[in-house]
């Protein structure tokens, strides 16, 4: 389950996608979930490009970790999954 990067709440989901979505003067047609301890975006960076991710890596701020930690790597059975790729071509002995 994701959490809330403010506060560390588990959220059901992160964004809400609504059917306007092909209407550009609506935006993107996805709602930020407001977390419900803390009443704050969940995960405000589900919008944010690279570029604002990684200024805010550099400058160490928390969120941006639990965000890429807990959000990005952990699925819903709560473990992390990272995808390494084989080794090519394979070891020969
Ligand atoms: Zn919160």
């Amino acid at each position: 389950m994701p959490i809330c990067i403010e506060c560390r709440a588990p959220v059901k989901t992160l964004y809400t996608s609504y059917s306007k979505a092909d209407d550009r003067a609506l935006g993107k047609g996805v709602r930020l979930t407001q977390c419900p301890r803390c009443k704050r975006f969940a995960d405000k960076y589900i919008e944010h490009d690279f570029v604002v991710i990684f200024i805010d890596l550099v400058l160490i701020k928390p969120q941006v970790y639990r965000h890429l930690l807990f959000n990005k790597l952990g699925l819903e059975d709560d473990r992390f999954h990272v995808n390494v790729p084989p080794s090519y071509p394979p070891p020969t002995h």
